[in-house]
């Protein structure tokens, strides 16, 4: 019969997030499960020191181009796993955070948790470089306090992801909270 493992290696050449020197390898294989079921396993491998990760997804999720909404609301949508691609944008209205799409942009494999962990980081490095009384600081400390409380769960707001190219991918913890828009190719190379 023929092979259950498919491999297929992918260099996006994230930065590590880890040593900020190397780059990421990814690789993607594809299993098949004896219920007929099939399963993604993807590796992230840094090139230079320690970093990797792994994970497996079931392959009904959608990775098409596309929106993709999740609605957070409480801690356990903090779990629902997140893949950015390369080309996906990222986007927190209520907080007026996002992340341009772009190879050079930082590696966005992980959990909402993370990225809001991400955000407060950068927030917080961004708010330490403006000088003392700038008009922006009250405005940058409301956006640190409410991600304060979406970490705990207490701020309810709306992860959106959009992917042009497809590859993105949100695992919900509670389904219902998610929804999945489809993009029609506008425009193909
Ligand atoms: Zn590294």
């Amino acid at each position: 019969m023929s092979d259950k493992r498919n491999s297929e290696e992918v260099d996006f050449s994230f930065k590590c997030p880890s040593c900020d020197k190397g780059k990421i390898r990814v690789t993607k294989t594809t299993y098949d499960i004896p219920d007929g079921d099939k399963m993604l396993l993807i590796k992230f491998e840094c090139n230079s020191c320690e970093f990797s990760n792994n994970d497996v997804i079931p392959l009904t999720i959608n990775s098409a181009p596309g929106i993709m909404t999740l609605r957070v609301s409480n801690e356990k949508d903090l779990k629902s796993k997140v893949y950015r691609s390369p080309v996906g944008r990222l986007e927190i209205p209520e907080l007026e955070l996002f992340v341009e799409p772009g190879p050079n942009a930082d590696f966005y494999y992980t959990n909402i948790e993370g990225i809001l962990f991400r955000f407060e980081n950068a927030v917080s490095i961004y708010r330490k470089n403006l000088e003392e009384g700038d008009a922006q600081i009250g405005e940058i400390d409301m956006v640190l306090q409410d991600l304060h409380k979406a970490l705990e769960g207490d701020f309810e707001f709306t992860l959106i992801i959009t992917d042009s190219g497809g590859g993105s991918y949100i695992i919900p913890e509670d389904e219902s909270k998610y929804t999945f828009q489809k993009l029609e190719n506008e425009e193909s190379e």
